[in-house]
């Protein structure tokens, strides 16, 4: 059986001290989600990353972006090595931001890939169309192409024990949530392109579903046979909210 799983992507927000509180109050949360069977995790902006760990140790601590090489010549990039000596073993990977922003691209994204499993860290590895491809029906084309390349020379224990990210777009940040039925359709093609990749590692493999998760439809997610949680932008900043997402997941 595969463990729920809720993330927050705080994006560039929340100062160091704001990353604290939350995290403090986030400690009855996460005890309350672990008894739930719900495994709860945020990704904070790097500069809060160890006051993050540091003030609630239980809590997943992610980094939103890492760098593939463990040192180098590249200006206001963070790498590897520098996260496990911060005891944070999670790293996001391309986020549509970062592919949109920072022309991240399926094969830089694999390099990533690649150098989180050599350091034995976890990823989450967001995957998703753009509004254009969603009305041209490219969908699936687009999820295969990120997936298979993405995934490219990635051995199967470390498959299974990822996480991947189904985000259209079209529904981050946007308030328009895919319905749950695409994202059941989606994250289990995923399902079924890494079982064509590695067999029963899709079985173990976690899938979220992300773009405008709310508490209000966090649940019909869930009821999804493939939809193993949720990756949540705007509803994770307020400790409330994530409150409300970890209860309605429940229910
Ligand atoms: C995200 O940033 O991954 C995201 C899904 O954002 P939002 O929940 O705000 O749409």
């Amino acid at each position: 059986m595969r463990r729920k799983l809720l993330f927050g992507n705080w994006k560039m927000n929340k100062t160091q001290a704001e990353s604290k509180e939350f995290a403090k109050e986030s400690i009855e949360l996460r005890k309350f989600a672990l008894a739930n069977d719900i495994d709860i995790g945020v990704a904070p902006v790097y500069l809060s990353l160890e006051t993050v760990r540091k003030a609630n140790p239980d809590l997943i601590v992610a980094a939103q972006n890492c760098h593939f090489a463990d040192h180098g010549a590249f200006t206001g990039e963070i790498s590897i090595p520098m996260l496990l000596e911060l005891g944070v073993n999670w790293v996001i990977i391309g986020h549509s931001e970062r592919r949109s922003y920072y022309a991240e691209t399926n094969e830089s994204c694999n390099k990533k890939l690649l150098a989180l499993e050599a350091n034995k860290m976890t990823p989450i590895y967001c995957v998703g169309e753009t509004l254009e491809q969603f009305e041209a029906g490219k969908t699936k084309e687009v999820i295969k192409a990120q997936t298979l390349e993405g995934l490219n020379g990635l051995g199967k224990e470390f498959v299974s024990n990822m996480v991947i990210a189904y985000e259209p777009v079209w529904s981050i940040g946007t308030g328009k949530n895919a319905s749950k039925e695409i994202a059941e359709d989606i994250c289990g093609y995923i399902r079924e392109l890494v079982h064509e990749l590695y067999g029963d590692a899709a079985d173990k493999v976690r899938i979220l579903y992300g773009g405008s998760v709310k508490p209000e439809n966090v649940h019909d997610y869930l009821t999804q046979p493939n939809v193993d949680g949720a990756l949540v932008g705007g509803a994770s900043l307020k400790v409330d909210s994530f409150r409300q997402l970890i209860e309605n997941m429940i229910k």
